[in-house]
This record gives structure tokens, sequence and C-alpha cells, in this order.
């Protein structure tokens, strides 16, 4: 069952469920993709219907993110859990590693998929990352082709939201991978170029602020969490 908040519905579930949930449709016949919208991702979806039907489109979704769980609470329906995209990547990465699995890793700019590639391969001896592309491409269908040709099983979509939800709705069928994941930045944190939170920010639940203190451009970006919050009380009152 799904929790909705602000016509996002949430997969109500433990990381360990949606881990073993990513396992299952990664070894399923058939496209899936799984999305792990944050509340400036919700906001996004209400204002952009496209973005909205390809959230809830998806096979898998994940609240990343506190503000998420603090919108739960505030309607009455809370999550079990926060489930960082970043942390289920890891995790499935490592049962991926033990079964051998394939994966190909899409988006960041030139090089950056490249390096986190090397990077995961050491990480997760036994994992197979079979392709790599840039998040700078022009066109769809080449980039579609080479996925399908590296015979992935398992692709992160790291193009940015919503770019990235849309695109795998789009193309997820066509590339013939069982599940494609939409996880933002996480390729320039595995690469080594972006330093994720210390563990007692990402504890606390205060990860934003630490990316806030270290990138103060993404204010704007932030300061959507307290309006999606305005949000839910009102939607709540309705
Ligand atoms: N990006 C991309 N292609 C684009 C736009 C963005 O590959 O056309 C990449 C960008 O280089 C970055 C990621 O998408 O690696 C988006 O990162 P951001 O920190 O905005 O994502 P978040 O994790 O906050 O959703």
């Amino acid at each position: 069952m799904r929790v909705d908040i602000l016509g996002v519905g949430f997969d109500n579930v433990t990381m360990e469920q949606a881990v073993a949930e990513g396992v299952r449709l990664l070894h399923t016949e058939g496209a899936h993709y799984a999305v792990t919208p944050n509340p400036e991702i919700v906001e996004i979806c209400r204002a952009d219907p496209e973005a909205m039907e390809a959230v809830n489109g998806a096979d898998l979704v994940l609240a990343d993110g506190i503000g998420v769980i603090y919108g739960a609470k505030i309607q009455g329906t809370p999550l079990k859990n926060r489930v960082p995209g970043i942390a289920f990547a890891q995790k499935l990465m490592e049962r991926m590693a033990q079964e051998g699995d394939t994966l190909f890793l899409l988006g960041a700019k030139p090089g950056v998929a490249e390096e986190a590639a090397r990077r995961l391969e050491k990480t997760y001896p036994g994992l197979r990352i079979v392709g790599t592309n840039d998040g700078y491409f022009q066109e769809d269908e080449p980039v579609v082709e080479k996925i399908r040709a590296s015979g992935a099983a398992v692709v992160f979509v790291c193009l940015g939201a919503p770019k990235q939800e849309k695109w795998m709705r789009k193309n997820g069928e066509a590339t013939g991978a069982h599940l494609l994941i939409g996880m933002g930045g996480c390729l320039d944190v595995f690469s080594g170029r972006v330093q994720r939170a210390p563990e007692i920010f990402q504890k606390l639940g205060l990860e934003w602020l630490y990316r806030v203190a270290k990138e103060p451009s993404r204010i704007g970006r932030v300061a959507k969490l307290p309006l999606f919050l305005v949000h839910v009380a009102g939607d709540r009152r309705k």
C-alpha cells in the first residue's frame, strides 16, 4: 500500500524490504524502475504533471529524506522508515556483487561515471559494471542502444530530477534492463568528487544542512522543505 503525500504515492517499506524488492525486480523479466523522491521532487511534481506521472508510475517509490517522513507524520499516515537513495543503492550493490549481477552507470559530468565505476568495483568485488555514459547527451537513442548492448540488468540513472524520472519512464523498456533507479547526484559521491555528510548528520536527518554548508547555492532548493510541510499541513486541513 502506498502513502499519498501531495499526490506522490510512497511505498511504506523498510530498507530491508526495499532492497529485497529491488533484488526481486532485477531478476524479473521486463523493465521496472525505482524513484527516490524528496520534498523538493514532490514540489516539482505538483507543478509538472508529466513528472508526477513518471514518479507515480515507478515500481518502487522510496522516501528519500527526513522531510518526507515529517510530511507523512503530519498527515497522520506515518511511513516506517526513510530509505535514502544512496544507501539503498549501496545495499543493492552488496547483493548484486554476491550474485555477479551487471550494472550500467548513466549520468553526471564526463569522466565521473568511469571514476565511480573504478571505485565501486573495488568496494564491491564481484559487481560487474558493464558500461558508463555521462549525463550530457543530446539524443536518447545512442545511449539506449549502448545500455542494451551492454546487457546490464540494472542502470543507475543520475540525471537530476525530474529529468531522470521522465527518462526512465520513456526509455526504460528499450534499454533491456530489468531495473533502473533514479538517483540524482549519487555518481558524484561514488566517484569521490562529492563527500557525503558525516554519519552524525545522516543520523540526525541533517544531511541537507551539511550540503548547503558545502554548497551555499543549494539554499534555494532546500528552502522548498518548509514550503512542502506547509502544503502538507494545508492538504490535511482539506
Ligand atoms: N546531470 C546530468 N545531466 C543533466 C543534468 C544533471 O547528468 O542534464 C547530473 C549532474 O551532473 C549531477 C546530477 O545529475 O551529477 C544531479 O545532481 P543533484 O545534486 O542536483 O541531484 P540530487 O541528488 O540533489 O537530486
